[in-house]
């Protein structure tokens, strides 16, 4: 509060001090003179009497002047009052709900829950919380602005306003995501998930905003006092706005997880699977910094002459407490969590100093993840590492999935131009899992198709399987884009794709995915290291650098298969 305003109170209160004294004092002289004066006035009036002391007289009309005085001053007190009481009523609202959208806000439904959750067991009803979460809102307001955003809130909170049953409470709890919370008889359970469906069909169907069509859908997450409001024993009845709201949480949580625009409600399992998430995520925070991330290499050969020309690098995690940890458990975190840059930095710095010591002949590929395509300076800062670690870019091949086409292809389209115009290759990895138009295909430069190992394992089905991959093969052939096999696992599948064409390949039956010091090991056996390269000092350093050794290689597949299932 300003000190102007501060000094300005003071001084009114002054004055409603002296105001009450002066009117005080006024009744008091008008009790005492009033009542020997009226009756000589009052005489006087009515002829029967001489005049009154006219000083007395005086002072009884002072009296009445101030008395009017004093009233005026209270009314004014009153008017002052009412007009405060009022503002603290719009500040006391406004600290209760969302400005944007009327409704109640984090703070505010907490509080109401709790209220609706005391009366609803005094009824023996159940209590449903409910949270939606917008999908993919951050795009919507990317791409039309922050009104159009928020115009798309209000009608969200609109519709859900109109849908939901009367005393349910409604609150938007912050940017894009919304909660209800409604007591229900516990006898018919169907109740909520009769209404949430209803809510996917209305609330999530496509608006009209000012010539805007904006299709917006939602992941939602419920949780219930219903089974557990018996049990004593229950966390739940200590504190129970906070913890349905966090299960309601964890259950919305899963609904993203499992693809968004779904519903689930909370199951105890839940809560394990998102606490080890966390500490997934904590680990890849600090394994990012710590170093922990390792590049390996798999193996890349020319099938016609089965010669070894070049690597692709893999990323490990060598997590002290969960081992070697697979790219499909921790890549994706990555990429939410926003390490996904650094982490790709930092294993390509090592990648580019390893196989520095390869002969010259042999290529670098290396995975990018479609988040990173979204940096606009990706090629850049890609170039400039280049310089850094002194490696040549006519070395390297950059791998990029279907994925990354869906979000810019004008800007995916001028970045691989402009990696291609410094000598950095670019292949289109594990192709006929995405969406890729062949429109797409034709008008992209890419030097490369690696088509996905689930069509080769399938050459692994002698007769009609091959077709697919027959198929590919003419395309790029048409196109005339060199093709690479991933996940040739056998004699047999390889010799299947040898009778398709000239194509390169790599897979187990070369062998499993090894660290630096082996690949060095390796290639000195067939003696394909760069000259300049001191081989046995040099592979003790990168054994240091990668911090693994052979042992390592062997529970790759296990562990990668069990954590990629949980
Ligand atoms: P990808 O680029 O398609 O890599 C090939 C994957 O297939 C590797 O799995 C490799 O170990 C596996 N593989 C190779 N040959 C065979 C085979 O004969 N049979 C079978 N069953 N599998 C085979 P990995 O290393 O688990 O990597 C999985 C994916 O993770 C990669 O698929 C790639 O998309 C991603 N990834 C790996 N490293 C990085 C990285 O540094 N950055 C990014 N953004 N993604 C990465
Ligand atoms: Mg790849
Ligand atoms: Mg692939």
């Amino acid at each position: 509060m300003s000190q102007d305003s501060e000094t300005g109170k003071i001084r009114n209160a002054d004055r409603d001090l002296i105001a009450l004294g002066i009117a005080i004092a006024a009744i008091l002289l008008f009790i005492a003179t009033g009542s020997s004066v009226l009756p000589s006035v009052a005489r006087a009036i009515f002829g029967e009497g001489g005049s009154p002391d006219h000083l007395l007289v005086n002072a009884l009309l002072l009296n009445i002047a101030l008395i009017i005085f004093g009233w005026r001053r209270y009314r004014e007190l009153m008017s002052e009052i009412a007009e405060r009481r009022k503002a603290e009523e719009t500040a006391h609202q406004l600290a209760q709900t969302d400005p944007l959208t009327g409704c109640l806000n984090r703070r505010s439904m907490a509080e109401a829950t709790d209220l609706l959750r005391h009366n609803s067991i005094a009824r023996g009803q159940a209590l449903a919380f409910v949270m939606i979460d917008l999908d993919n809102f951050k795009q919507i307001n990317d791409m039309n602005g922050h009104s159009v955003g928020d115009r798309v809130l209000t009608k969200i909170a609109d519709r859900l306003r109109d849908r939901l049953p009367k005393d349910a409470l409604l609150a938007r709890l912050g940017g894009d995501e919304f909660a209800f919370v409604m007591a229900y008889d516990r006898n018919k359970p169907g109740t909520v998930d009769d209404l949430i469906i209803r809510l996917f069909d209305t609330v999530g169907s496509t608006m009209d905003i000012d010539g805007v069509i904006v299709d917006v859908t939602m992941s939602i997450g419920a949780a219930s006092d219903g089974e557990i409001a018996a049990d004593k024993a229950d966390p739940l009845h200590n504190h129970d706005a906070e913890a349905l709201m966090h299960r309601a949480d964890i259950a919305m949580y899963q609904a993203k997880k499992q693809g968004k625009n779904r519903y689930f409600w909370f199951e105890a399992s839940m809560e394990n699977e998102l606490r080890f998430r966390n500490e997934l995520e904590t680990g890849i925070r600090r394994g990012v910094a710590a170093g922990e991330f390792v590049p390996y290499y798999e193996q890349q050969i020319d099938l016609e002459t089965g010669e070894l020309v070049g690597f692709e690098m893999l990323a490990r995690w060598n997590s002290p407490t969960l081992g070697l940890v697979s790219p499909e458990v921790f890549i994706p975190i990555a990429e939410e969590i926003g390490v996904i840059g650094e982490m790709s930095d930092k294993l390509m710095t090592q990648a580019f100093a390893d196989a520095r010591k390869w002969d010259p002949a042999l290529t670098l590929s290396v995975n990018i993840s479609p988040v990173q395509m979204r940096d606009p300076w990706f090629s850049q800062k890609l170039l400039r590492l280049l310089v850094a670690c002194k490696f040549p870019p006519n070395r390297l091949e950059i791998e990029i999935t279907e994925s990354c086409l869906h979000e810019n292809v004008g800007m995916v389209r001028s970045m691989i131009s402009s990696l291609r115009n410094q000598g950095v290759q670019v292949s289109l990895d594990d192709f006929g899992t995405g969406y890729s138009s062949l429109e797409q295909l034709r008008s992209l430069p890419f030097d490369r198709i690696k088509i996905d190992r689930s069509f080769i394992s399938e050459l692994r089905n002698a007769d009609a399987s091959s077709k697919i991959v027959d198929a590919i093969v003419s395309l790029g052939q048409g196109l005339k884009m060199p093709i690479t096999a991933e996940g040739i696992e056998d004699k047999q599948i390889l010799d299947t794709l040898r009778s398709m064409g000239h194509l390169k390949g790599q897979g187990y039956l070369y062998g499993q995915p090894e660290t630096g010091r082996q690949v060095l090991e390796r290639l000195q056996e067939t003696g394909q290291l760069s000259t300049d390269v001191e081989v046995a000092s040099d592979s003790a350093q990168a054994a240091d650098d990668v911090g693994t050794d052979a042992a390592d290689v062997d529970d790759t597949a296990p562990l990668a298969r069990q954590m990629s299932k949980r």
